[in-house]
């Protein structure tokens, strides 16, 4: 494929997924496992706002685009390791993944230590109680919440949750909606690639799309 063709075909997914999801909700970008080029097309096409899974992948794709183009967000949307949380805070503007105290503290300390700004937090909730999934359990999420509120010097401003894969997304969208509104959080990332629309319809103020913008990942 040209690069031409690719930009066009990025340029038009992104204008398509925007009018769907509307001017109140924003589109991350979920650039895992994509190629340069296609990198490239979004930031052409007008696209800032991105969602990586892994910081080491995440740093060597933005450090040095970072610099060409100022208005970037970075917004980390896959599980955290306490041992990279001082890479996380220097990297990220958000991080949407906080799912334990154990996390919580290696951010503070992180953010102690490198002198970096604060990252805004998002707590990641585990809507299916899937056990092998991250995200703190509906039970205890108000602990952790309370914990962050109390210690962390940014903001945690909101909710996120990846509902399990077999199940219909709307009952797990609706509840993490419900949760943000009664903990007086504003912001809701939820909805992928196949469910966005209806994310965005039940309230999702971020939603994260990767291979309905990009194409299918590398590998
Ligand atoms: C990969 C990923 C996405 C995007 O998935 P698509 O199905 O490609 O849109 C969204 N959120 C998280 C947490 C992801 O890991």
């Amino acid at each position: 494929m040209s690069e031409d063709t690719q930009t066009q075909m990025i340029s038009e997914a992104r204008a398509s997924i925007l009018s769907e999801i509307g001017d109140q909700v924003t589109l991350v970008a979920a650039s895992k496992r994509q190629p340069d080029e296609r990198i490239e097309a979004a930031l052409q096409a007008g696209q800032r706002v991105y969602g990586e899974n892994r910081v080491q992948e995440a740093q060597s794709r933005w450090e040095t685009r970072r610099a060409a183009h100022s208005d970037l967000e970075l917004r980390l949307i896959g599980p955290l390791q306490t041992n990279k949380a001082e890479d996380a805070v220097q990297l990220f503007d958000v991080i949407e993944t906080l799912d334990r105290e154990k996390l919580l503290k290696a951010l503070i300390k992180a953010v102690e230590k490198t002198g970096a700004s604060a990252p805004d937090l998002l707590i990641q909730v585990n809507t299916g109680d899937e056990p092998q999934k991250g995200g703190v359990s509906v039970d205890g999420l108000e602990a952790l919440l309370k914990a962050a509120r109390e210690t962390y010097p940014g903001n945690v401003t909101g909710l996120m949750c990846i509902p399990p894969a077999e199940e219909p997304a709307g009952p797990h969208f609706a509840l993490l909606k419900k949760l943000a509104d009664q903990h007086e959080l504003s912001t809701v990332s939820m909805g992928m690639s196949s469910d966005y629309a209806l994310a965005a319809w039940l309230g999702a103020t971020h939603v994260r799309v990767g291979t309905a913008l990009f194409g299918a990942r590398d590998y």
